[in-house]
């Protein structure tokens, strides 16, 4: 696919990221990024017979399963990309996803 590049408000060009892949080891089933993607992409469903990294950052991770954020961390239940060709590129799943579990790429890469 051709590179696709958009224009802000103010004309200024940027290039869309699209949604590549969902690490489904890293996933805890919170919903954040579900939340906050405008288009159609996610589906939240149960994690069947894929393995949970349940501590991919060791001590260092400064969010762990046990807050009161709000969020159900429910690791029984897992994000998937239930269509990612409706996806616009905002990288917004990525800013909000704790367990950085998104990769992206441009047209180029992601078509
Ligand atoms: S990049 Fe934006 S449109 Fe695409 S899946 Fe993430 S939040 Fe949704
Ligand atoms: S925000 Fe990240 S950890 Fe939470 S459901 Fe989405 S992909 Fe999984």
């Amino acid at each position: 696919m051709p590179e696709i590049t958009g224009l802000t408000l103010g004309g200024a060009e940027y290039t869309p990221q699209f949604v590549l892949e969902l690490d489904a080891k890293r996933c805890i089933g919170c919903g954040r990024c579900f939340r906050v993607c405008s288009r159609d992409v996610f589906e939240l469903v149960e994690r069947e017979g894929i393995d949970f990294d349940d501590d991919p950052y060791g001590d260092d991770d400064p969010y762990g399963d046990d807050d009161d954020d709000g969020f159900s961390d429910d690791t029984s239940m897992v994000m998937t990309l239930k269509n990612r060709l409706d996806c616009i590129g905002c990288e917004a799943c990525s800013k909000i996803c704790p367990k950085k579990c998104f990769t992206h790429g441009s047209a180029a890469v992601a078509g």
